[in-house]
């Protein structure tokens, strides 16, 4: 038998009147460049239909060569038919794969959908250079099905590979990417429209006489009113939010004016009359918005609630507002300003994190992180200590549950090889990273070293038996120790960017692990790990072996004990003549110069802060001024 390719049939011929009862076919990879003559009556009538007049051009039909004394005809005519298995068909047009490891487009109006075993014909479009499946029927599956489907799933074409290993591993897949894209049901009520939130203060008595009892001098001082108001306007997002948590909230603060008990004495809130609440509010200069991440929370003593039951002293929960800063005019509402952003509640902070981000670090030989200035009193809690609690990740953590199932139910081929992973392009890392599972022992050959290893020490950080997800500090502090150990090996594979590919599950770079961080304090983080990384031989921080945060959440390093502390990351505590609170940051070791003081300088030309007692300080301030001066 032949195959050719159908030049015209049929159709009607207006000059004649009349239907045509013949037709052309050209014969495919021959020599012979004759056009081969078909009568109707050889090709079947439900064929004929497929290839009256313009339809039928280009498609492909297997036929008999028949030689009389006018040439060679075609009989016995039957649409070439090919196998296939549909990859994809929406809105009445598809694709299919076909044993040749190639697919093709077509459109049908039956009812299909993927996997599904079909035979085809194909035609050639001259428009597009293309080859298009028609005539698309679903038939029983046999032992060329598998065969189609395995040619797929090792396609080396993604396109086609994708949906068939995504089908493959059909569960697998599911519970990733339902994980990835899993969203954060109470995440709409962290913040509030400020102009109504403080409208809510305004317009209550109650609220009035309480910030008045807080600062006396608000009446005169717009500045302390602006501050107050703010900070009642946070103890009432938190109060809502509270709410919405589903917990039974009682207002404590209010109790003040109200005097229905003294416990405001030890919190503002109280949750299921149990569990009590500080609420701390920062705000940031509206300008500011890269300084954000080093917001700081100050709590100027950790409230200890005794109960008369077991005498057992009970902590106190520190809730982080983040609030816009605002003038009096503004928060008032008796002038507009557009683009502020709401208040927002970072989290909730409680001293016993201290002792397991202690427990992370862990003991090393040489290194030594030193965490306890954090939790002082009079201390400024820097913001990535504060996370939010497991009920904030219950779809989440739902998932790691049912992840966690299917991996016990599971055997070995279940997973797809990391080869496979990487064409589908979906991460799994986060998820194996969240649920504690070890990764397969395939995947581990294709990762680099050092990623492997700080991807199992986030494995097996110590979990608290009430905790399912690492917080934002776990976090923060395991790629803080893990970065300090590759400065001692110096390791020239690894790159802090690197912490990227791992921790996220698209380029969004909003939820590390899925870890809500609404300020991107990770990324902000790897990129400050990244400078210093870059500017190591420079510094020597090769050679740094003693590390501290001071209480501001300011990372000190030394290279020995008898050595003196020098900055390593830090922010700008300065204030600019005229402009108020400088905010620059980070100020990275390195990058910024540091000044003999041991601080980093800051990089603005009209700041240059360290600190305040500084005598290098007070002669740069005086240069400053002596320019500003000499320039008006
Ligand atoms: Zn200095
Ligand atoms: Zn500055």
């Amino acid at each position: 038998m032949e195959t050719g390719r159908i030049i015209w049939f049929g159709g009607f011929n207006r000059k004649l009147q009349k239907i045509n009862d013949y037709g052309f076919i050209t014969l495919e990879e021959t020599d012979i460049d004759r056009d081969i003559y078909v009568k109707r009556r050889e090709i079947p009538e439900d064929l004929q239909i497929l290839l009256e007049g313009e339809k039928g051009r280009g498609v492909y039909v297997c036929f008999d060569l028949e030689e009389d004394f006018k040439g060679s005809k075609a009989i016995n005519v039957k649409l070439k038919t090919y196998t296939g298995v549909v990859v994809s068909f929406l809105w009445k047009t598809g694709k299919i794969a076909t044993k040749s490891d190639v697919f093709f487009h077509f459109e049908s109006s039956e009812p299909l959908s993927f996997g599904d075993y079909v035979c085809c014909g194909l035609c050639h479009t001259s428009e597009y250079d293309k080859k298009e499946a028609i005539n698309v029927k679903k038939i029983p599956r046999d032992d060329e099905y598998e065969e189609i489907f395995n040619i797929c799933v090792n396609s080396n074409d993604s396109e086609i590979a994708t949906p068939f290993i995504q089908n493959l591993y059909k569960e697998f897949f599911q519970i990733v990417s339902n994980f990835n894209n899993s969203d954060y049901p109470y995440a709409q009520h962290l913040q509030e429209d400020w102009g109504k939130l403080y409208k809510e203060v305004r317009d209550n008595e109650d609220d009035k006489q309480l910030i008045k009892k807080w600062e006396a001098a608000i009446e005169t001082n717009e500045f302390k009113y602006a501050q107050m108001v703010s900070a009642r306007g946070a103890e009432k997002l938190v109060i809502k939010f509270s709410c919405a948590f589903g917990y039974q909230v009682e207002d404590i603060s209010i109790h003040q004016i109200t005097e229905q008990s003294s416990d405001w004495k030890l919190g503002d809130i109280r949750l299921d009359q149990k569990t009590l609440l500080d609420v701390k509010n920062s705000r940031f200069t509206v300008n500011s918005k890269d300084s954000k991440a080093y917001s700081e929370f100050c709590v100027p003593e950790f409230k200890h609630k005794r109960t008369n039951k077991d005498k057992k002293e009970k902590e106190v929960y520190i809730v982080g507002v983040l609030s816009p800063y605002l003038q009096k005019q503004f928060i008032d509402g008796e002038e507009k300003l557009k683009g502020v952003e709401n208040p927002k509640i970072i989290g909730v902070f409680y001293q016993r994190l201290l002792e397991e981000l202690k427990n992370i670090i862990g003991k090393t030989n040489r290194l030594k992180i030193d965490l306890s200035r954090l939790g002082n009193s009079n201390s400024y809690l820097p913001h990535w200590l504060f996370d939010y609690g497991d009920i904030f990740y219950e779809k989440q953590i739902e998932i790691v549950n049912h992840f966690k199932d299917f991996k016990t139910k599971l055997s070995d081929g279940k997973i797809p090889s990391w080869e496979k992973i990487s064409i589908v392009g979906i991460k799994p890392l986060p998820l194996f990273i969240l649920a504690r599972e070890n990764l397969p022992k395939e995947w581990e050959s294709h990762l680099p070293k050092w990623k492997l290893e700080f991807i199992n020490s986030l494995i097996n950080i110590p979990t608290s038996p009430k905790k399912k997800i690492i917080s934002l500090s776990h976090l923060y502090i395991s790629i803080l120790k893990h970065f300090l150990q590759m400065l001692e090996e110096n390791n020239p594979e690894y790159t802090p960017q690197g912490y990227l590919d791992i921790l996220y599950e698209n380029s969004q770079r909003n939820h590390p692990l899925k870890i809500y961080d609404p300020l991107q304090t990770i990324q902000s983080f790897c990129n400050t790990l990244q400078t210093l990384w870059e500017n190591r031989e420079k510094t020597r921080l090769t050679e740094f072996r003693i590390f501290k945060f001071r209480n501001e959440g300011i990372l000190q390093g030394k290279k020995a004990s008898n050595e003196s502390w020098k900055t390593i990351i830090a922010y700008c505590g300065g204030k600019i003549k005229g402009k108020g609170k400088c905010g620059c940051s980070p100020l990275i070791f390195g990058r910024e110069k540091s000044c003999s003081c041991g601080l980093l300088i800051c990089p603005k030309e009209e700041c240059q802060y360290c600190k305040q007692s500084c005598p290098f300080y007070k002669e740069r301030k005086a240069q400053i001024e002596k320019q500003r001066l000499e320039r008006s």
